[in-house]
C-alpha cells in the first residue's frame, strides 16, 4: 500500500485561465509564474498513480488568499474524490484568516468528505502560524470534524526558492504546544522541524505530529530517509508534492535507502493509513 500524502490538483478551468490566476493571488504568481511549474488536473494524477503504482492519494487544491477561491478548489476536489473514492483521500484548502467563513467552509467540506484541511499557505494567506487567535477556531474545526491539519513548512536557512516562507520550526513546536491534541502534518519534514525531535523535551510534545517529505528531492540529500528511519520511523509520510515531483523519484529515494522493509512499508503507506484512520484492518501492525 503506498499513498502520496501530498498531492495538488487543479480544475481545468483554472489551468485554461491560469494568466488570469496568477493575476488575482500573489502566492500563486509566486508559485506558478514560471510556466515550467505545472499544475494538473485529476485524470492526469490518477494515469501517474497507476504508473508508479500509488494506491491512495491526499489531494488537495491551492492554498488562496480569497475564500471565494478556496471554495472554487474545494468543490473540484470534492467532485474528484465521488469520482475516485478507493484512489484519493481530499482536504479543504482554506484561508484561517477568514475566520467564520472558514470555519463554515470547514463544517461544508467534511460534510462533502474531505478528511483534512490543507495545505494552509500562511505566507501567501496573510496570517502567522503562530498566531494563536486566529488557528484556534481552525483547530477546533477541524478537531470536531476528526480532520488532519497540514501546512507548508520552510527550513530557516539554506537556499531561496519560489514559495519559501516563514513557517519555521520554532513556530511549528510552539503550535504543537499549544495545540497538542490535533493531529498536524508538517509538509516538507517540517522545514528541518523532523531533526529537532531528537531533543526529548520537543520529542514529548509531538505526540500528533507527522512529517511529510514533499520536495524532499529538491531540499535534502537522500541520506534524510535512513535518518529518519531511525529516530521518527511512525511519522514520516511518504509525499511527493505531484506534480512537482514524480512518485517515482521519491519512491526510488526511499526504497535505496537503508532501512528494515517493515519500515519503508510504515513509511509508504503504514503511517498515512494510521493517520487518516483509513479502517481496520491495518495492511500494516
Ligand atoms: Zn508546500
Amino acid at each position: 500500500m503506498i499513498i502520496d500524502f501530498h498531492v495538488h490538483i487543479t480544475a481545468p478551468e483554472v489551468i485554461a485561465r491560469r494568466d488570469e490566476y496568477l493575476e488575482r493571488d500573489a502566492w500563486f504568481r509566486e508559485l506558478y509564474a514560471s510556466p515550467k511549474a505545472r499544475l494538473c488536473p485529476v485524470e492526469e494524477l490518477i494515469a501517474a498513480m497507476e504508473r508508479d503504482h500509488v494506491d491512495r492519494a491526499v489531494v488537495f487544491g491551492f492554498g488562496w488568499r480569497d475564500i471565494g477561491l478556496c471554495r472554487q478548489d474545494n468543490d473540484y476536489v470534492m467532485e474528484a474524490v465521488a469520482r475516485y473514492p478507493d484512489r484519493l483521500i481530499g482536504f479543504a484548502v482554506v484561508n484561517p484568516g477568514a475566520g467564520d467563513e472558514a470555519v463554515r467552509e470547514i463544517e461544508r467540506c467534511a460534510a462533502g468528505g474531505l478528511r483534512g484541511v490543507g495545505e494552509l499557505m500562511p505566507d501567501g494567506q496573510g496570517y502567522s502560524f503562530d498566531d494563536e487567535r486566529t488557528m484556534a477556531p481552525i483547530v477546533e474545526a477541524a478537531m470536531a470534524h476528526d480532520m488532519v491539519l497540514l501546512t507548508h513548512c520552510s527550513e530557516p536557512v539554506g537556499h531561496i526558492y519560489p514559495g519559501k516562507g516563514a513557517v519555521t520550526p520554532d513556530k511549528i513546536i510552539r503550535f504543537a504546544q499549544r495545540f497538542p491534541e490535533v493531529t498536524l502534518v508538517c509538509a516538507h519534514w517540517g522545514g528541518g522541524t523532523v531533526f529537532y525531535e531528537l531533543m526529548p523535551e520537543v520529542a514529548r510534545i509531538m505526540h500528533h505530529v507527522y512529517y511529510d517529505t514533499a520536495a524532499s528531492p529538491l531540499l535534502y540529500q537522500t541520506d534524510i530517509f535512513e535518518l529518519a528511519a531511525r529516530w521518527v520511523p511512525g511519522k514520516v509520510l511518504f509525499a511527493t508534492d505531484f506534480p512537482l515531483i514524480s512518485h517515482e523519484r521519491v519512491i526510488r529515494q526511499m526504497e535505496a535507502a537503508r532501512m528494515p522493509t517493515a519500515t519503508l512499508r510504515r513509511m509508504l503507506g503504514g503511517n498515512a493509513w494510521r493517520v487518516l484512520k483509513l479502517g481496520e484492518p491495518r495492511p500494516f501492525s
